[in-house]
Formats: structure tokens, sequence, C-alpha cells
């Protein structure tokens, strides 16, 4: 049961930290989108092409004492773990920066919840649909960050593709935008959907994971338009299934999978809280 005494206690301290998040309606479904067209093609309709807006590696450096050195940071996460370095994966964990800020404009505003002194910049080696490997760029909050590179560790090692990871600033904050793009994001301070309160991700506490292949499903509705061929889970690459290995890589580590609740059936979600 590799990484149980961390998970344990990271989830802990997050139940503490977290109490009156209002659960269950994240994303925010756009209210301007028809529920449910199926489109005839089951092929995702983002693109895979690299975008020429700035990514991993126009971004400030992370500071490299932060680099997760595998025996440092992997001691007890298991041969899983392990072969992820001996596969050439990288993570990083750095502060947010002030030039990091500036690009952060439009996910981050005074009144947010989280002080950017909390959040952290991580970067991890990711798989992609075309077999390649890439670096890919989440913000977290810093209680969470080595966890999630735990997690995406074990990802790569599983070989498991990720089809985008930038911040949700490249998509001018616009979930819906990093959603149709198949852009995995985390950090966006943002409300939840109808309702008072923050989402998770306001935190830095949630995740969204290739969320093309892994809709958001309410009803008929389900978000992005762009997964309605993933609504009904086919099993294909990146597509999370319960009990797989993706959703116990991130239980591992103390993530919870919102593929689980009834309703709505978030199967992009991942959260520290299981909200
Ligand atoms: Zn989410």
């Amino acid at each position: 049961m590799r990484g149980v005494r961390r998970a344990a206690a990271v989830a802990g301290v997050l139940v503490l930290a977290l109490a009156g998040c209002t659960p269950g309606a994240d994303p925010a479904p756009s209210p301007g989108r028809s529920p449910g067209l199926a489109t005839p093609d089951p092929a995702p309709a983002a693109d895979p092409t690299p975008d020429p807006t700035p990514g991993p590696a126009a971004a400030p450096a992370a500071d490299p004492a932060a680099v997760l050195a595998p025996d440092a940071a992997w001691a007890d996460h298991g041969a899983v773990a392990a072969d992820a370095y001996a596969l050439g994966y990288a993570g990083t964990v750095g502060p947010i920066t002030p030039e990091l800020a500036a690009r952060m404009s439009s996910s981050w505003r005074a009144g947010c919840p989280v002080p950017l002194a909390d959040l952290r910049y991580v970067t991890v080696t990711h798989r992609g649909f075309d077999g390649g490997t890439a670096t890919g760029e989440l913000v977290v909050h810093a209680d969470v960050a080595d966890s999630v590179v735990a997690v995406f560790g074990e990802l790569f090692a599983l070989g498991y593709p990720v089809r985008s990871m930038r911040l949700v600033d490249d998509f001018g904050g616009d979930d819906d935008a990093s959603m149709a793009a198949d852009n995995t994001s985390a950090f966006n301070c943002r409300p939840i959907s109808r309702g008072t309160g923050w989402s998770e991700h306001a935190y830095g506490r949630a995740l969204d994971l290739n969320p093309v292949e892994n809709p958001y499903v309410r009803g008929s509705l389900v978000l992005p338009p762009e997964g309605v061929p993933y609504a009904s889970r086919p099993d294909a690459p990146g597509v999370v299934l319960a009990g797989d290995a993706v959703v116990r890589a991130f239980a591992a580590h103390g993530w919870r999978w919102g593929g689980d609740w009834s309703s709505p059936v978030d199967y992009q979600h991942f959260s520290t809280t299981g909200r």
C-alpha cells in the first residue's frame, strides 16, 4: 500500500483546512451551451498540435532546490514511482514568482481565498497521445504540490497520456475554453456554479484531467461538448474508469475522483477533499 501514510497525513490536513466548501458543482456549466448533442466523430476535437502560447519552457524556472530528487521524494512511494524516474520523469515545485503572478492575471485576483504565497508552480513530465513526452505545468496549493508530483510520476510510469497541461490563464481563465482544448489544469479562482462559495479549484486543491475524454455529466448536459462521445465511458486512451490504475494512483496520494459522484458525475475532477 504505497504512500498510505503520506496520503493519510495529507488528507487529514486538508479536511481541516477545507471545511465549508460547497460540494458538487464543478465545473461551472456554461448556460449558453446546448446540452448533449452527440457528434458523429468519436475522435476528440482538441488539437494536439502545440500552441504557440508560452508554456512551461517560457515560464520562470522553478527553484532548483525544490526539484524532487528520487531518493528524497520517492522513498515511500514504492516501485512504480521509482520506475518513473528511471523512465525519464521529472517533477518540480516552485514559488509563484512575480513574472508568473503577472501571467496569472485571469486566474487570480485580490479577494481570492488563497494568497499567491500559498500556491505553487508545478511542472511534470507526461506522456502524450502520440506516444511522446512533454512537460506540463500546473498551479496548485502548496499543501498538495508534492502529491501532484507523485501522482503524475505514477501516471508517467503507467504510460497514461495527457493531451495538454497548461495554466488556465493561457485560455483567458475561461474554464470552458480550457476544457474544449482538452487541457488538464488545476488552480482557477472561480465560484461554484449557481451558488455561493468557491470551487475547490479556487483553493488549488482540485485538478481536471483530460476533460474531453473525461467530461462533466449532469443529466443530458455534457461539458465540454467535445466530450459527448466519451460520456458513455468507452475504454479508450485517456479515459479514466472506476477503480483503474489512474484512480488508484490519485487515491494513493490522497486524491478522490469526481467519477464516483452520483450527480453530477465529474469524470475529469480529482480533489483532495472529495468535493
Ligand atoms: Zn474540476
